[in-house]
């Protein structure tokens, strides 16, 4: 009976696929006659030396490497890794040896089949063991990084293992998920090959933690479903701006992995609901401009969430991942991560290296080329592992950096916890303080070794209990440190430090004569001047967005390399192209001290709908007999009109004024909130008319309605702050009507 069901779903519950499908993925990309055939050759020769053998979930043997080839495919590689895939485990399990391979399919196939055949020998041994030994995981690194293709066949082929664990035993389901995770999830992190390391770490902690995998995806499907109409809602008003921008965009949305929830809970101790980037949108762009436009547009239109802002564009991850990522809070007052990148970059987020050497025929290809083209992409990725650029060297200087940190991790340290650090052979107990923190890193003083005190020089072997010993006071890195510290990552942070103790001591009228030097180079060439620019760089806006108090720190900061002044200069860019084109004369107008393009002399008015204030963007509406409306650029009641004319603020407001502006507050209600609200309101000398309250009896919700009166859209958040700091009131928003 058991038998009859695993044949039903032989293969997990995943879709098998044929030769024919395979045929159909790299048809696609692979067009020579020559590529072709090889890889038909290559099936049919592994389909004749497995035929009649059976997996233990009990389909014919040679649908394993079907389906490790077709994981390769859709990882868009070339026919020799394709064909070594359908041929890697033909030498291990069937008469088959190397120099038939070579013979027929040339020396890289050969070598790939070989490397995977050692790497399967060396485990042969202990095959009947459970634990794998950390000697056993050093030989498969280097195994492997002898030819990166050798990798990317042996994570296709784990890969397809995992989906078909559910035919082997408790412990060998148990043990292989842990290698996985130990061995294979963190070669496939640094190589950036995400697709496969996330599946990898979802089935991994499926067979490890099989409830908490449960309890996790019930969350996660509640959550989606909960969300449902409000992630509709959001992705429809950002695409509704995008195009009213004229931005070249697609939208997807996404769910964070299950193991990457996992870890946030039960590692790091977040409850579910303050992960605030289970769910993200991903905008996917055509230029790098492209993503800084749409990120300025996200956040003059949401609030950002502090702190959660990064750039990944101009500092790429080391295992080459790009793009913006922020965290806002939609209009309903849930909390989104978006994530903003270019096709490229999101080609290279899914699959990493292997996205930069995909198959290209139109290359003139050939096996070397695409060795050498590896070479060349690894070479590039090391200058990111060692950030600061110790001393430029060959390939093999990067193979060493790789294998010191991940190919050599095989000393297990453990905290008085007992959490596992995994360390490079060498490693010190400085080493260790970084891996636990940055912070423990730079405020180390000493450390416990298995209960002795010792310096931070000290090399740390395999079942030590190591505990850092910090001080608040303590000097901090020196350049000393360099030496004592082992793995890349400890150097990176240690020197990070020190430059920034460097740059904040004394020397920071330096970096500001530096750095406004370098942004006045790179805007004279634009035409501006130094008054203009000291003028453009002290402007509000700008200094929120850079999150610096004034133009100096702003100066620093170019110092310090970021931002550059490019990127300043494409960030105002921005700002420029939005007021294009230039307006014709100020109209005085009813006292709306609005310019309209093309507008002149004509009656204009704010619209009641979207009650627009200085500071918003704004477009004419040509009404039928009530002259232009202004909208704010977002209003929905215009969003689809054709009759609208470009419009901005006039730089001279005039008398300063006040305009009405319709909100809502949500609160949990309690005695005296409204009066906690008016007497708020007061202190900031802000008035307010129409107010009205109504209760929402399910919650005890309260919202209160209200029109204010503001000069313009900072005043205005503002208020939206002060408010929020009364007790019990947790959002307010601007209503359209
Ligand atoms: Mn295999």
């Amino acid at each position: 009976m058991a038998e009859e069901e695993k044949k039903l779903a032989p293969n997990g519950g995943y879709p098998m696929h044929t030769f024919e499908d395979l045929k159909e993925l790299y048809y696609v990309y692979i067009k020579s006659e020559a590529g072709r055939k090889m890889i038909e050759d290559a099936y049919l020769l592994a389909k004749e030396k497995h035929d009649g053998v059976f997996r233990k979930s009990g389909e014919p043997y040679i649908q394993h490497p079907i389906e490790v080839a077709y994981i390769l495919a859709q990882l868009e590689a070339g026919p020799a890794t394709i064909a070594s895939g359908l041929l890697h485990d033909t030498v291990e399990d069937t008469d088959l040896t190397v120099d038939e391979i070579r013979k027929r399919f040339g020396d890289d196939v050969a070598l790939i089949v070989d490397s995977l055949t050692k790497i399967q020998r060396m485990k042969l041994s202990k095959r009947k063991e459970i634990d794998f030994e950390a000697e056993d995981h050093r030989k498969i690194f280097l195994g492997m990084a002898r030819d990166v293709r050798v990798i990317l066949v042996k994570l296709a082929d784990r890969l397809h293992n995992l989906r078909t664990l559910d035919a082997l035993s408790p412990e060998r389901q148990k043990a292989i998920a842990q290698e996985s995770l130990d061995v294979f999830t963190p070669i496939a992190h640094r190589l950036g090959i995400y697709t496969i390391q996330s599946e990898m770490e979802d089935l991994s902690l499926k067979y490890l933690e099989p409830e908490k995998y449960r309890k996790i995806l019930e969350l996660l499907n509640q959550r989606e479903e909960n969300r449902q109409g409000s992630l509709t809602a959001l992705k429809k008003r950002i695409a509704d701006i995008l195009f009213e921008h004229k931005i070249p965009f697609r939208m997807e949305s996404r769910v964070k992995s299950i193991y990457s929830i996992y870890r946030k809970m039960f590692k790091k101790g977040y409850t579910f609901d303050e992960i605030y980037d289970v769910l993200a949108i991903r905008i996917i762009t055509k230029t790098e401009i492209n993503c800084y436009e749409i990120l300025g547009i996200i956040h003059a239109t949401y609030k950002p969430i502090p702190g959660r802002f990064k750039d990944y564009i101009a500092m790429p991850k080391p295992n080459m991942y790009q793009s913006l990522h922020t965290t806002i809070v939609s209009g309903d007052g849930n909390i989104y991560e978006v994530q903003i990148r270019t096709e490229e970059m999101d080609k290279v987020a899914e699959t990493g290296i292997a996205a930069h050497w995909r198959y290209k025929e139109s290359e003139n290809y050939n096996a070397k080329e695409e060795q050498r083209d590896i070479e060349e992409k690894l070479h590039w990725f090391r200058d990111f592992v060692s950030m600061s650029g110790e001393q430029s060297g060959s390939a093999e200087d990067f193979m060493a950096a790789l294998s010191n940190d991940i190919f050599n991790a095989n000393v297990y340290v453990f905290t008085p916890m007992g959490k596992v650090i995994e360390l490079p052979t060498g490693a010190t107990t400085l080493d260790f303080a970084y891996k636990i923190h940055t912070k423990v890193g730079d405020q180390a003083v000493g450390a416990t070794v298995n209960g002795a005190l010792v310096p931070l020089n000290t090399v740390l072997k395999t079942g030590d209990v190591c505990e850092i010993k910090t001080s608040k006071t303590s000097p901090g890195p020196n350049l000393g440190w360099l030496e004592i510290a082992k793995t890349s990552s400890a150097k990176a942070h240690i020197k990070k430090a020190i430059a920034k103790r460097e740059a904040s001591e004394g020397t920071k009228e330096e970096a500001i004569r530096k750095g406004r030097e370098w942004c006045l180079s790179a805007f004279e060439k634009e035409g501006i001047g130094p008054g203009e620019m000291d003028k453009m760089l002290s402007d509000e806006k700008v200094l929120s967005y850079y999150r610096v108090a004034s133009k100096d720190d702003l100066y620093a900061q170019v110092a310090g390399k970021s931002p550059t002044p490019q990127a300043i200069l494409d960030y105002l860019n921005v700002r420029r192209e939005k007021r294009k084109p230039r307006l014709g004369k100020a109209v005085q107008n009813g006292g709306v001290p609005v310019e309209i393009d093309g507008g002149e002399g004509v009656m204009i008015s704010l619209a009641k709908c979207c009650t627009p204030i200085p500071g918003d963007h704004i477009v004419g509406f040509v009404s039928k007999g009530k002259g232009i409306i202004v909208h704010r650029a977002n209003c929905p009641n215009i969003a689809h009109s054709n009759r609208l004319l470009s419009a901005k603020w006039r730089d001279d407001l005039g008398v300063v004024g006040t305009y009405p502006v319709d909100v809502e507050i949500y609160a949990n209600d309690r005695p005296n909130l409204l009066a906690d609200i008016l007497v708020t309101l007061s202190s900031k000398n802000i008035v307010c008319s129409d107010l009205k309250a109504h209760l929402i009896k399910e919650n005890m919700n309260c919202v209160v309605e209200m029109t204010v009166y503001v000069s313009d859209a900072l005043t205005l958040d503002d208020v939206f702050l002060a408010l929020k700091g009364v007790r019990g009131v947790y959002d307010g928003r601007r209503v359209i009507h």
